[in-house]
């Protein structure tokens, strides 16, 4: 059983569902971020954040998948102050909504002073409504943006017990877990950190307070990350133990403080029938045969990948 922490779904296909739910994905966590084309009116954000809280988690239900979401304003639009304006006002009514289970993500780009004031704004947000949060570091000036954006959230009064710094590597994975923070390693397919390195990285650090996440969207990304890296970790002789803590149990510590996500929601899951009706609309195309599963079909055991 293996949730994927941090995985844009609107930008993915259907048969990624049914890959990640073949692969053991039990459940997927979708922060709110930038959809590659600005947006220029608040209205299409906040109609972004509907999708992702009613429609997503409607469709990966059809397919045997829990879907959660954080919500934020992410940094790349904390730039277009209008729009970062209006945004704001709506968070906390999409914060309080069922299945959000942290702010997010939310942190630096380029490192501007419109990011750092709404990348503030938000965890103070945060923390005045007990909800996680995930921060996402900036891909330029990497070790020194994580660094700042660990002294913000201390800063703004947040436990790092509470906050995910995502998109970690070997650069910054000591100082993120020597400072109390969970490291969240997001797994691409070609560059960055890939599966080998996180074995790597698994040899050394551990299991303690490292996630592993896919952060698949609409860029050359592998929803089956989790998985995958899950498997070499085993063939590499990792404990089970911290593979199951590192691909499952720690998302489920970190984001379960928000009280919107729990085991049961997969271990004891509602029917799947792919014949259900959302806005007038089904998933199914062209006399598709319906998928139809009873409640409780699924068990733990039916759950273990080999
Ligand atoms: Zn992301």
């Amino acid at each position: 059983m293996f949730i994927d922490p941090h995985a844009h779904m609107i930008s993915r296909t259907t048969d990624d569902y049914e890959a990640m739910a073949a692969a053991g994905i039990v459940a997927v966590v979708e922060p709110a971020f930038w959809l590659g084309q600005p947006r220029t009116f608040v209205g299409t954000y906040v109609d972004y954040l509907s999708t992702i809280i009613g429609f997503e988690r409607f469709r990966a239900g059809q397919f045997g998948i829990r879907h959660y979401c954080t919500v934020g304003l992410n940094s790349k639009e904390a730039n277009n102050e209008e729009l970062a304006e209006g945004v704001m006002e709506w968070l906390p009514r999409f914060a309080l909504k069922e299945g959000v289970v942290a702010i997010g993500e939310i942190g630096y780009d380029e490192q501007t002073p419109l990011e750092d004031k709404y990348f503030r704004a938000q965890l103070a947000l945060a923390r005045e409504l007990q909800l996680p949060v995930m921060v996402h570091t900036p891909h330029r000036d990497k070790k020194q943006g994580t660094s700042r954006s660990m002294d913000v959230c201390e800063e703004m009064g947040l436990d790092p017990s509470w906050v995910v710094i995502d998109h970690n590597n070997e650069e910054t994975v000591d100082e993120t877990l020597d400072r109390g923070f969970w490291a969240g390693f997001s797994i691409y397919p070609s560059t960055k950190m890939g599966t080998v390195r996180m074995v790597e990285l698994l040899k050394k650090y551990g299991s303690e307070r490292i996630i592993i996440d896919s952060a698949c969207d609409w860029g050359i990304s592998e929803p089956l990350a989790v998985a995958k890296t899950a498997k070499l970790a085993l063939e590499n002789g990792i404990s089970a133990e911290t593979v199951r803590k590192v691909t499952y149990a720690n998302t489920l510590e970190v984001y379960g403080k928000s009280g919107q996500i729990n085991e049961l929601d997969w271990l004891n899951p509602p029917e799947i029938d792919q014949r259900t009706l959302y806005e007038g609309n089904s998933i199914l195309r062209g006399g598709r045969e319906p998928r139809i599963e009873a409640p409780g079909s699924r068990n733990r055991d039916s759950l273990i990948i080999e």
